[in-house]
């Protein structure tokens, strides 16, 4: 199909928009995208004409006000001392940041919220038998790292683990994941009374000791094995970018699968006066102590560990053999906080819309670190600085935004997104009411487009993403990514999660028919969670990643400046690509004349998610049956070396029929009633119909609302802040996705009665949805 091209025409000079009441949008509206429908070619989605021609005027002069030196100076500066929370250059950076925004025409405020933020006193990490060593808990300066010798950062640790004094034999527990707890049984050692050694990776770190604690370990350690991200994939910093012998992976252990922000003040706003619960209250905080370590730190003490050798994939690239214990090693942990209140800044800067104000667009980016934070989160940072710049360069020169442009620089993202939720919670009503899409980065590096978000959004990234240009290849980033899909479709990579290779194999067969390329679902780990999954905003999250990242320093003190411009983006060149991309879907979504939203992409996606649910019930079903039928042959048994303890799984229970019948129902109704929007939006996209300004005015506010309708105020089931019924990041994969959660989750758990409630729940919210959607269709074609 053909790629996206640029109308030919030119703007008309000087024309200004027509503001006030009830002009007639047929004119402007006489050439609105077909692509609408279709994907294909055409003027640009949610313009008329002219306005379509003076869109991508306003673009390439923003583009204009974007400059590489720009970002490498900010970034320099941000990322030069210390920036977690309550420390002074996190201050500095808020408002050096407002200072900023007011310098280029916004309307720019500090918000501050006071939040629980454990800073580490003391921790003790000791092997006291059969030898002994103590680790050395730091990281050294690096060579050529000019920040790496400052002494303002953190020491590493996992904030919102509880402060404890333990010493108990060792046990090697690989990722830390549930399957990992099976293996184990199998091999007849349990965790209880023990003291955990888990590695990074796979699943989500807040997880590994959260699971360590309900199987009844008391301390968990987390290091950072080389086979992971250290000298397996890469040279090692400085001489490459991957993670040294002394780096440490810091991190939040909150669990954010329940609620992130403040623990203290779960679905309210952390203002000085408001109502907190106690510390032992907090349902996210954990009871056992957790530290994270470098391999060099957890190499003696995987060394000092008997019992039976690890599992083949439990052993990491350590030039020892890796042991499961428990014991002889027994170790010595010991951590104590300073559980206070600390004072979050969060930057808030605005433009007013000029001809609905009271709509807004939003857009956020963490600015607090673990420590320096060149990649994490300041590159996402500075290309949001690129933007608000140049969008002030516009206003400056006389234009203004339709709708309300909000940019915010949110702190205490690291430890549980507490910036963003806290002030998501506190300006809730507001949000819901005024705001039609958030859109968020955080890191950012050299690479490919990875979009995510809402699905009625697939068509307008696609739509802006067909027209920015990849510094690298010349070819659109579109263009780029496409071929990535193509290629990973293909090269199948063995190391792959299944979860992941399904993924892979869906996009590339996606890819393959041309067209739109379709998004990612976003679970959790960034500054999006509150406004998608709490408060149900049209969402995105854009960002440009490499094929690694920086994993290699990821949380640690070498996330600096001098190894981002050599490993990250040197010259700035996708800094500027991500201010392009996130600016113009920015732009297009603050004056669009409808709300670029298609529901066909969105209709597609739960339908392929709906079979994904069908998919899940039939292995287990059969996974289930193969398992009774190997149990009762005593085949494990057989199987197994008579010299080695390795247990049969335990049986499981048969899987009953599930009903997701009003799933199916719905998803088809669901095709049906977009289809009729979209197609409604083609024709006057076409010419071939028109709407007055009244008529637009309601079905705007009708698709500002829309992402909504798949929220339900119950939530999740056991975790009601969550709302969101297609996307929610899973309990068992923290960061990780899980669509259609309620009912996904509940299959994969075996909580067959749980399933069928929330299929028929889910498919109310989606049936609601419909409701919505069908009403916007009877607008569409002007009807009342
Ligand atoms: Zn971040």
């Amino acid at each position: 199909m053909q790629t996206w091209q640029w109308p030919a025409r030119r703007a008309p000079g000087g024309r200004r928009r027509v503001r006030g009441a009830c002009f007639v949008l047929a004119a402007t509206l006489a050439a609105l995208s077909a692509a609408a429908a279709d994907g294909s070619g055409g003027a640009m989605f949610g313009f008329g004409a002219g306005q379509a021609a003076r869109q991508q005027a306003l673009e390439q002069r923003f583009d204009a006000g974007l400059s590489p030196a720009d970002l490498g100076a900010w970034l320099k500066r941000l990322s030069s001392e210390a920036n977690h929370v309550g420390s002074p250059h996190d201050k500095a950076n808020a408002e050096f940041v407002r200072e900023l925004f007011r310098q280029w025409g916004w309307d720019a405020q500090i918000e501050v919220f006071e939040v629980l933020y454990p800073t580490l006193r003391q921790h003790t990490l000791e092997l006291v038998a059969p030898t002994r060593f103590v680790a050395t808990l730091t990281e050294p300066p690096v060579t050529g790292d000019a920040t790496s010798a400052r002494t303002d950062g953190l020491p590493p640790y996992n904030v919102y683990g509880a402060d404890g004094d333990v010493t108990a034999e060792l046990v090697y527990l690989n990722y830390g994941m549930p399957e990992d707890y099976q293996a184990l049984a199998r091999r007849g050692i349990d965790v209880r009374g023990k003291i955990v050694i888990t590695r990074y990776g796979v699943g989500w770190r807040g997880l590994k000791p959260r699971l360590a604690q309900e199987h009844g370990a008391i301390g968990c350690i987390i290091y950072s094995d080389p086979h992971d991200d250290g000298y397996s994939p890469g040279d090692v910093y400085p001489n490459g970018g991957w993670r040294p012998a002394r780096g440490v992976q810091r991190g939040s252990v909150l669990d954010l699968t329940t609620y992130p922000g403040d623990p203290l003040t779960p679905g309210v706003g952390a203002t000085k006066n408001a109502r907190r619960l106690g510390i032992s209250q907090a349902k996210t905080i954990l009871k056992i102590p957790v530290i994270p370590i470098s391999w060099a730190d957890a190499q003696p003490l995987l060394a000092a560990l008997a019992g039976p050798v690890a599992p083949k994939k439990w052993r990491g690239a350590l030039p020892i053999t890796y042991h499961l214990g428990p014991g002889p090693a027994r170790v010595h942990l010991s951590i104590s906080s300073d559980w206070g209140l600390k004072p979050l800044y969060d930057v808030i800067a605005r433009i007013r819309g000029s001809e609905s104000p009271e709509e807004w667009v939003v857009r956020g980016n963490h600015r607090d670190a673990w420590v320096f934070g060149a990649w994490d989160p300041l590159s996402g940072q500075v290309a949001m600085l690129a933007e608000a710049k140049a969008i002030g360069e516009l206003v400056k020169s006389g234009w203004r935004p339709r709708r309300t442009l909000v940019y915010a620089s949110w702190d205490g993202e690291e430890p549980g997104l507490l910036g963003s939720t806290e002030w998501a919670e506190q300006h809730a009503t507001e949000l819901q009411r005024k705001a039609v899409l958030y859109v968020n980065s955080d890191t950012n590096a050299r690479g490919f487009l990875a979009p995510q978000g809402s699905h009625a959004l697939q068509h307008l990234l696609n739509d802006v993403a067909s027209t920015v240009r990849d510094p690298e290849t010349g070819v659109s980033a579109q263009a780029r990514l496409r071929a990535r899909m193509l290629v990973q479709g293909y090269e199948k990579d063995p190391a792959d999660t299944r979860d992941v290779a399904e993924e892979k194999a869906r996009n590339a067969k996606l890819a393959a028919v041309g067209g739109d390329l379709p998004i990612g679902a976003l679970g959790s780990g960034s500054d999006y969670t509150a406004f998608l999954q709490h408060l149900g905003l049209t969402t995105l999250s854009i960002e440009y990643q490499g094929e690694e990242d920086q994993a290699g320093v990821y949380h640690s003190i070498y996330d600096s400046f001098d190894h981002y411009v050599r490993f990250g983006d040197p010259g700035f060149a996708y800094g500027v690509v991500e201010a392009q991309t996130v600016g113009h879907v920015v732009l297009r979504m603050a004056d669009a004349d409808v709300l670029p939203l298609q529901f066909g992409d969105f209709a597609a996606t739960v339908d392929d998610y709906v079979g994904q649910l069908h998919q899940l019930l039939e292995e287990k079903r059969g996974k289930a049956a193969e398992l009774e039928r190997l149990l009762d042959a005593n085949a494990f048994a057989l199987a197994a070396d008579p010299t080695r303890v390795v247990l049969a799984p335990e049986r499981e229970a048969a899987v009953p029929q599930v009903n997701l019948a009003p799933l199916d129902a719905v998803v088809a109704r669901l095709r049906t009633c977009a289809q009729a929007y979209d197609a409604a939006y083609a024709k006057l996209a076409a010419g071939a119909s028109s709407l007055d300004g009244a008529h637009r005015r309601q079905l705007n506010r009708l698709l500002q609302g829309m992402e909504q309708k798949l929220t339900d105020p119950r939530g999740l089931p056991r975790r009601d802040w969550f709302r969101h019924f297609i996307y929610a990041p899973g309990v068992l994969t923290g960061y990780g996705v899980k669509t259609l959660p309620a009912v996904r989750e509940a299959i994969e758990a075996s909580r067959w009665g749980e399933a069928e409630e929330y299929a028929t729940i889910t498919a109310r919210v989606l049936s609601a949805y419909c409701d919505g959607i069908d009403r916007a269709t009877v607008l569409l074609n002007g009807g009342t």
